[in-house]
């Protein structure tokens, strides 16, 4: 017993004379261990996600960890728009329709050989008719020349009319398409049948001085156009000039 309480003795009297050092070597302890958990803890967190990676577990088609995959062709903005030629979108240029007809526009030739206008054409406003001593429209266009020039067709077409009346003299009508007539006045009599084809520039007959009511203005054709029945301006159609 005494011996056991001496060691107690000398066990107290170390405390009492290390308390201090213990005392700082206890509370160094615990901050190397805070200091290591916190490190441990923060190495951690840097190498794995947190949540549901964390773990040997981790699915490997997480979409946290695997870039986003694109495949070509399924609608999602990854892929550049592929056109197919021929489908009618926007994407195609407009191709020229091979089968669709050409139009070939309508241009007259002048009826005579030398063109000469003594009288034009004027639907609009009144011109002076020296023949019947009044104003008047003039529903065609008057070339001069001498009596037998020879008046052609202006363009392709059938002879429908030759006719002769006193006002307008003889007379021809060439139906060019569904809506164009030309028709030729002043003439000397015919050389040509109604129904017979002419082309662009043959001979109808020639000038002269029929028109009882233009007959002061000498050898020459009354030239007009028909469309659609009606009077129309041949310079929608000719150009002087230019023959
Ligand atoms: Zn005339």
């Amino acid at each position: 017993m005494e011996k056991k309480r001496a060691t107690n003795g000398k066990f107290k009297v170390f405390l009492k004379k290390n308390i201090y050092y213990i005392i700082m070597a206890i509370c160094l302890l615990a901050i190397a261990a805070m200091v290591t958990v916190a490190i441990v803890t923060s190495q951690n967190n840097n190498d794995l996600d947190p949540g549901i990676d964390a773990g040997p577990g981790d699915n490997v088609n997480d979409p946290d960890d695997t870039p986003p995959v694109d495949n070509p062709g399924d609608g999602d903005d990854n892929t550049p728009p592929v056109d197919n030629p021929g489908d009618g979108d926007d994407n195609t240029p407009p191709v020229d329709n091979p089968d669709e007809p050409i139009v070939v526009p309508v241009v007259f030739a002048a009826p005579v050989a030398n063109v000469n206008v003594i009288k034009d054409y004027s639907m609009d406003s009144l011109v002076w008719n020296q023949t019947l001593k009044h104003y008047a429209v003039h529903n065609g266009i008057d070339f001069g020349g001498n009596d037998g020039d020879n008046v052609m067709s202006v363009y392709d077409g059938t002879v429908i009319e030759v006719k002769y009346d006193i006002l307008n003299g003889y007379t021809v009508k060439v139906q060019h398409n569904d809506s164009l007539v030309t028709s030729y006045s002043s003439l000397n009599e015919p050389t040509v049948a109604v129904g017979q084809t002419v082309a662009k520039g043959d001979v109808l007959g020639t000038m002269g001085v029929t028109a009882a009511n233009e007959y002061l203005d000498g050898a020459h054709v009354h030239f007009s156009l028909y469309e659609d029945g009606k009077i129309a301006n041949p310079y929608t159609y000719l150009t002087l000039g230019d023959k």
